[in-house]
């Protein structure tokens, strides 16, 4: 009863909605291992990169909602990932490092220190643990050397690379045929590589030129492939099969086909290495891929500048579903704000929330006489508040639908039949689903910059005229029109208050 509807995912591996099953139900326990791909820190994380975490959140809270604890890692890539995600060339951090005149070490520090900001912001909560590639670069030699025993790879001079055709199921999760992989575009060419999507789990230092970051290794010195330390940090942090690994839709064609090779190559036990592969979606700016390499690079920080609550570019985020493209605009920027700013001055007075982050909870603080009878057909017997909160189990369990979950809660704040207490137990279900901080964040913090003093002089004798109007209306009993008219300054984002001595405005 208390565990509500069947969690369903929609697993990347097969392209369909699935029940989920964590790996140690049949066992007992109930922790599951999550891994997240995580930032290159070489540069700030733009607007795009923030969705992936946002998206892995939600998940960690929807598991915890339903009672399943998860342990979630997300690796941090100061070494091994070169320009243009190629096997050849120069190193994202190293080409960062000459640019701003610092150490590849003050880089990433840097940029993982503003990540970690960027994510406070957001209410992401922090992972378990965040490993990072240059410290595991021996187990990374280690998995390399152990992928040569077994004979899935060959040694150029640029490197030792995997060699895809040993590799039975390989691009099963990008529904690749290898003739259309070994064809593909995105793959460079590499002098003496086997099969186009071989790739490099080594990359060898060449002649006469020494990298920055570098290691010995049985292939001579140098540095590791990028996909080897996903594959690597998640075995030794979360075991060698774990429940779920995410990331970012672009992912699922290139890194994580070649993280699964290697994996199944150096684990050769005959199962999936990962049940659950989940994929969230781009955001489009100007109706196209905020690629770094674009130079687009629109950031948290940026919005913040315009006057922006980097909780209402989470909300914008939540506002569409994670495999849905959304479109980055100002105009839907601006709405989400008013949204949030909507959202808190109607909250604020229901404070303070109680604490909920489960299914269970929430159906335990329904207050008396709110709870569905077991008797009787359900709903009808059901009252108000024992109701959303069904609702919003069974959002959250159809695959982290957030945008039904955000327009349940505003809903049932509009919905005169769900008392206060009931309401109080809903909003924090919400919340404990959506992670807005409804229970502590201040009007003030959402309001932006806008004032009246920011008005057009045209814009405020709009205001004041509609705003003599009403009150003209008001006098005259004519309540339609005057209702009207406050819709309409609602719309402009005007607050009215009346007072014995007449209506007072300002801006939301
Ligand atoms: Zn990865």
């Amino acid at each position: 009863m208390t565990s509500g509807q069947q969690l369903r995912l929609y697993n990347s591996l097969g392209r369909r909605l699935e029940d989920f099953t964590p790996r140690g139900a049949s066992a007992g326990t109930s922790e599951v291992g999550l891994y997240t791909c995580g930032p290159t820190v070489y540069s700030f994380q733009h607007l795009g990169n923030m969705r992936p975490y946002v998206f892995s959140d939600t998940l960690r809270r929807v598991l915890r909602w339903k009672g399943i604890g998860a342990r979630q890692v997300v690796n941090i890539t100061d070494v091994g990932h070169a320009v243009a995600d190629s096997d050849t060339g120069e190193d994202k951090l190293e080409v960062a490092a000459a640019r701003e005149r610092r150490s590849v070490e003050e880089i990433a520090a840097f940029y993982t220190e503003d990540y970690f900001d960027r994510m406070a912001a957001l209410n992401v909560r922090p992972a378990d643990a965040y490993p990072r590639a240059s410290e595991y670069v021996p187990q990374m030699v280690e998995f390399a050397a152990r992928l040569s025993e077994k004979g899935y790879t060959y040694e150029l001079p640029s490197g030792l690379y995997f060699d895809t055709s040993k590799s039975p199921g390989y691009g099963t999760l990008a529904l690749l045929d290898l003739e259309g992989q070994r064809e593909g575009a995105r793959v460079e060419q590499v002098e003496g590589r086997r099969n186009k999507s071989d790739f490099a789990l080594w990359r060898a230092e060449e002649p006469g030129s020494r990298r920055v970051m570098r290691w010995e290794s049985p292939w001579g010195w140098g540095a590791p492939g990028w996909h080897l330390e996903c594959s690597v940090m998640s075995m030794a942090l979360l075991g060698e099969h774990f429940d779920i690994h995410t990331g970012g839709i672009d992912h699922r064609e290139l890194h994580h086909v070649n993280e699964i090779a290697q994996s199944e190559a150096y684990l050769e036990d005959g199962q999936p290495w990962v049940r659950y592969w989940l994929h969230n979606e781009f955001i489009l700016l100007d109706s196209e891929k905020i690629a770094k390499s674009a130079g687009h690079t629109l950031r948290l920080a940026d919005l913040e500048e315009a006057g922006y609550h980097p909780l209402a570019y989470r909300l914008f985020l939540l506002g569409g579903h994670y495999r849905s493209q959304l479109d980055f605009t100002t105009a839907a920027m601006d709405a989400a704000q008013a949204t949030l700013r909507r959202l808190v001055s109607r909250v604020a007075p229901l404070r303070p929330l109680p604490s909920v982050s489960t299914l269970e909870e929430a159906r335990a603080l329904v207050p008396a006489g709110d709870v569905p009878s077991r008797e009787g057909g359900a709903s009808r017997e059901g009252t108000a508040a024992a109701e959303y909160i069904s609702r919003l189990d069974a959002a959250a369990c159809s695959d982290l639908a957030t945008p039904t979950i955000l327009a349940t809660l505003q809903e049932s704040l509009r919905d005169p039949a769900v008392p206060e207490a009931g309401l109080r137990v809903v909003v924090a279900a919400a919340d404990a689903l959506l992670g807005l901080r409804l229970g502590d964040l201040e009007l003030r913090e959402v309001e932006g910059r806008r004032s009246a003093s920011d008005l057009a002089a045209d814009e405020v004798e709009r205001i004041e005229r509609l705003v003599a109007e009403r009150t003209q209306a008001r006098k005259e009993k004519n309540w339609p029109r005057a209702d009207e008219i406050r819709a309409e300054l609602d719309a402009l984002g005007v607050q009215l208050t009346d007072t014995p001595s007449g209506p007072l405005w300002e801006l939301r």
